[in-house]
């Protein structure tokens, strides 16, 4: 699988990718003026997060639009957790507790790309260790399939993502990427690990995927944000479960290179979250929006 990232240089040969998140101080903008960008700001729980989305007029894949989701998701979940502290409630997840690895991840395909494209890019060694742990996890999980009890049963949606989690967590298959109770691409981990706390203690974890009573809630998220941003644009309503995530990339090259205006990338993904606001959240609000 190749990986292409497409970059400008400005004149003092910084390298910016095709679509990333503006700086505070609208940084990237100033620098390079060509470049367009598009801010919003939200409102998470009171608390104001301006956000700037920056990019350049080319042409940019699926998976350019995931290191910016990543930092919208990062800023959105710092800003909760800083007032969870502030509080005085405790967020009990922390290095070496890995219970919510053993649940099921599913990721938008320009997640799958991205990190299909981050493990390729990696050393000889450690590619071919998560490659194999992919292919072992990957085929485990598709030989439960078949005994699945959810399978061909009349169930609503909502019940049968739930029994899809509860079968999932009942295999205790392990996530492929996870090694000595720590994750292996942790700089490169999906939107909803980085979503995903609990409060108080993370002992009640350990199998129980459904008791979400624990869990803090995220007033937007950014990972069902990207996987309607992804259906809207390939037409297709795809996510992927994680230890498929390889294995979908590489039978899908022509969908991780195809391109977009990134222009058309980054309004695809601004109207989804706006929509998301406006008809499901209460808590977040746009209160501008430039292009
Ligand atoms: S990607 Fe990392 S954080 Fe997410 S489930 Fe796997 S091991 Fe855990």
């Amino acid at each position: 699988m190749a990986m292409i990232s497409e970059f400008v240089t400005n004149p003092a040969g910084t390298r910016f990718p095709t679509i990333m998140l503006e700086d505070r101080q609208g940084f990237v903008r100033s620098l390079r003026p060509n470049r367009r960008v598009v801010r919003f700001e939200l409102d998470i729980f009171g608390h104001p997060l301006r956000i700037g989305i920056s990019f350049a007029d080319r042409p940019a894949e699926l998976a350019e639009l995931v290191p910016m989701a990543r930092q919208i998701t990062d800023r959105i979940t710092r800003l909760i957790t800083r007032n969870l502290n502030f509080s005085g409630r405790k967020i009990a997840c922390q290095k070496g507790c890995a219970h919510c690895c053993y649940y099921l991840i599913a990721v938008s395909t320009a997640e799958a790309f991205c990190i299909s494209n981050a493990i390729f890019a990696l050393g000889a060694q450690k590619r071919r260790m998560l490659i194999r742990a992919c292919c072992i996890a990957g085929r485990n999980t598709i030989a439960s399939i078949a005994q699945n009890p959810t399978t061909g049963q009349d169930t609503d949606q909502m019940d049968t993502l739930q029994n899809l989690s509860d079968w999932y967590s009942n295999l205790s298959l392990r996530c492929p990427f996870l090694a000595d109770d720590c994750c292996q691409i942790y700089e490169y981990r999906p939107l909803v690990c980085r979503e995903y706390f609990v409060l108080e203690s993370s002992k009640p974890c350990a199998g129980d995927c459904a008791d979400s009573s624990r869990r803090v809630n995220i007033p937007v998220s950014i990972a069902e944000i990207l996987a309607e941003t992804c259906c809207k644009l390939q037409g297709a309503d795809n996510t992927v479960i994680l230890p498929l995530a390889i294995p979908y990339a590489y039978d899908n090259p022509d969908d991780a290179r195809r391109t977009f205006p990134a222009e058309t990338l980054v309004r695809t993904f601004v109207e989804t979250l706006c929509d998301n606001i406006y008809q499901n959240i209460s808590n977040v609000e746009m209160t501008s929006f430039q292009l």
